[in-house]
């Protein structure tokens, strides 16, 4: 089991992008799409979530009522909004822990899966509510090169070690030298996400 990140988050319907990211790092990060400003701060309380949005009135309303949140500039590139948040909860480095624990999106927790067991021939009936059956479908020369695989235990969405994976090691990177040097504010050459050494399999 991978160590569980410390600080869970609940990001508003504008900041699917954040939520994402932030599951990839690990961090447990419920996203609510479709609910209103009430029940955004009631899960967020009950819960004891970080509230993530970008509107103003919901975040004076957070900070009204003495519940946890951050107001995300949307606007400025999402990493300078993921170094924001961070670092208003303290957090001074993400490292590579966590990383690919969870689902990016459904937030469900990951396991390790064998190439035979994501073999396809199998008739495997985990894509019960999965709108998009490519998820759970894993090439043959996918699984021809790779050993290691991970599985959504909550939506059955499968994951490997490809360059999706390596894209978000150099995010981390990025993120954690820019965690640490917080007073440097120079921010001239900052790749956007996807922009490690671009070798297609
Ligand atoms: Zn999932």
């Amino acid at each position: 089991m991978l160590e569980a990140r410390s600080v869970t988050f609940l990001a508003d319907a504008m900041l699917g992008n954040i939520a994402r990211k932030l599951r990839i790092f690990g961090f447990d990060t419920l996203y609510m799409a479709q609910a209103h400003d009430d029940e955004i701060l009631r899960t967020g309380i009950k819960q004891d979530r970080v509230i993530l949005t970008a509107d103003k009135e919901l975040f004076k309303r957070i900070v009204k009522v003495g519940a946890r949140g951050v107001l995300v500039s949307a606007g400025a590139s999402e990493l300078e909004d993921l170094v924001h948040i961070l670092t208003e909860n303290g957090i001074t480095s993400i490292g590579m822990n966590g990383v690919g624990s969870r689902c990016s999106v459904c937030n469900g927790h990951l396991e390790k899966r064998t190439s035979d067991q994501v073999k396809n021939d199998d008739g495997c009936n985990n894509n019960n509510n999965n709108d998009d059956d490519d998820d759970v479908i894993v090439p043959d020369k996918v699984i021809a090169c790779h050993k290691q695989f991970f599985q959504c235990i909550a939506c059955g969405k499968i994951y490997w070690e490809g360059g999706h994976l390596k894209r978000i090691r150099a995010l981390v990177r990025n993120l954690d030298a820019k965690l640490v040097g917080r007073d440097c504010t120079t921010t001239s050459t900052i790749p956007s996400y996807g922009d490690s050494s671009a070798s297609k399999g």
